[in-house]
């Protein structure tokens, strides 16, 4: 069953109980009310027929020995016409009878000399009547029975009108209810289905399609607009992914290509086995290269799919930068430049040693690999505000503005042909350090910024919070490595 026609069930279900609960209040309220004028107009009248009554009581007596006495009474009251009444005495006896209730079926008990009692009855011909029975009394004692009534054959015509009324109106009423249901039903869901169609026709290798529907603000028109949204996201993830395995593929083919020439070289012809160890070196240094870069692939493949949890520890960073420097010193003396340090002797902060230390290892690797002999590689540290700033300054040649904005893109260079050729030297040199340093940075609630002047200089700066005080996983996603 599809929701249009549940909707419209539903509501035509729950629309028909309403009407028949407010149809039999209108039914019993209506009743009520016509049967209580009746009534009050009865009482009324019992009033003015006892306050017009007199009758004549030998006080010598008791109550008990009137019987069979006749008493003296005058009425100076004419009822309304239409209301019928006798009186009885206290014993039963009837004291003064028009004759209109002669014959009359009703259960009231003229003996009861206490309640005045109200009740549907019929006259002998049949007449519904409204029949109230009172007893009353004259000088403290009970002085015998008044009855009055009245037909409401009227409140019986009103009650059968109303049925009728109601037996044709709710049908009525609840058809055009339905119809109208279904058709609301179908206007708010017309255009979820033109989303569906629309949705259907756009496959995973046309994701540059988009709904388009132009719908109105509203819930079903941000549906739509959140498709679409969803549909760009999707489109620029794939597009990375496409990209991605496209530029690393293209970047291990490089050291294959080489790889595969320096062995080709060694086999064409029979050679020394001091050639043949100096082509195995180029081969174990090539593979060295493609080992680094596949494990900074695998890493930012990770960073992707988010299983990258921080092994959080309290550490001393200028130990680690420290220790840090000390191992990178030798490639800074053999390219003849001065790495130095600016740190204070204790900074601990929390974080992940090992992420950490890639990081500020990429920032001065780059330095160093990138300035020149003579220039210098300074790491400056201090605490702010709870904030660590870590500087990693040089003194080589810069980088221009044109390039910075994509400086922490993935596979970005600068300078492409330079790196190629250090590939089969002694680094990788693909262009993914910066962005595994921005998205170890991010992870760490850090950031990383960078300045420069072309001919004198870069300085890259991180901060990073000396505490992490929320859950790492939940900002991996937004903050993934472009
Ligand atoms: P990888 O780090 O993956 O081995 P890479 O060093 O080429 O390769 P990144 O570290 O991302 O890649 O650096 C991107 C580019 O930014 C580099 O190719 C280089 O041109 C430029 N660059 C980075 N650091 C400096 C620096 N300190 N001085 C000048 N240029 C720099
Ligand atoms: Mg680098």
């Amino acid at each position: 069953m599809n929701i249009r026609l549940r909707l419209t069930l539903w509501y035509t279900a729950i629309f028909s109980l309403i009407l028949l609960i407010f149809s039999l209040a209108v039914y019993v309220g209506l009743s009520r009310n016509l049967f209580s004028t009746v009534d009050n107009h009865l009482q009324r009248e019992v009033g003015e027929i006892l306050g017009n009554l007199d009758i004549e009581l030998d006080d010598d007596l008791e109550v008990s020995d009137r019987e069979g006495r006749q008493t003296e009474f005058k009425l100076t009251y004419t009822p309304e016409e239409g209301v019928f009444w006798r009186i009885f005495d206290a014993n039963g006896n009837t004291l003064v009878d028009p004759g209109y209730l002669d014959g009359a079926q009703f259960e009231a008990d003229l003996s009861n000399h206490e309640f005045a009692q109200l009740e549907n009855a019929t006259l002998a011909n049949g007449t519904p009547i409204r029949l109230y029975t009172a007893p009353f009394v004259i000088e403290n004692h009970s002085a015998g029975v008044i009855q009055v009534a009245e037909s409401y054959r009227h409140i019986q015509d009103v009650q059968t009108q109303l049925i009728f009324l109601l037996l044709f109106g709710i049908p009525l009423t609840l058809l055009a209810s339905s119809a109208g249901g279904w058709f609301l039903a179908s206007s708010a869901l017309d255009p979820i289905d033109g989303i569906t169609r629309a949705a259907h026709k756009i496959s995973a290798h046309d994701l540059h399609q988009r709904l388009n529907l132009n719908l109105p603000n509203d819930e079903v028109g941000r549906l739509a607009s959140t498709f679409d949204e969803m549909l760009e996201r999707l489109e620029t993830s794939f597009e990375q992914q496409r990209r991605f395995i496209a530029d690393a593929s293209h970047e291990m083919r490089t050291p294959l290509t080489i790889l595969k020439g320096d062995v080709d070289v060694a086999l064409a012809r029979p050679r020394s086995a001091e050639s043949y160890r100096q082509t195995l070196e180029m081969v174990n240094q090539t593979t060295d290269g493609l080992i680094a870069l596949v494990q900074e692939l695998l890493l930012l493949a990770r960073s992707d799919s988010n299983h990258s949890a921080l092994k959080l520890d309290r550490f001393n960073l200028s130990k680690l930068l420290t220790d840090l420097a000390s191992g990178l010193m030798p490639k800074a003396v053999k390219k003849h430049m001065a790495l130095n340090l600016d740190i204070p002797e204790i900074m601990v902060m929390e974080g992940d040693k090992v992420k950490l230390r890639r990081l500020f290892m990429n920032l001065i690797d780059n330095a160093i690999k990138y300035s020149n002999p003579g220039d210098s590689v300074t790491v400056r540290a201090n605490v702010q505000d709870g904030q660590i700033r870590v500087d990693v300054s040089d003194t080589g040649p810069g980088i221009a503005p044109e390039h910075l904005p994509h400086l922490f893109d993935r596979f970005y260079r600068v300078d492409k042909a330079r790196s190629r050729i250090e590939v089969s030297g002694q680094s990788s040199g693909a262009g993914l350090g910066l962005s595994i340093v921005q998205w170890l940075a991010d992870i760490h609630h850090g950031q990383v910024t960078v300045e420069s002047t072309v001919g004198r200089g870069t300085t890259f700066t991180v901060w990073l919070p000396q505490k992490q005080s929320q859950p790492l996983f939940d900002d991996l996603e937004s903050n993934g490595v472009k």
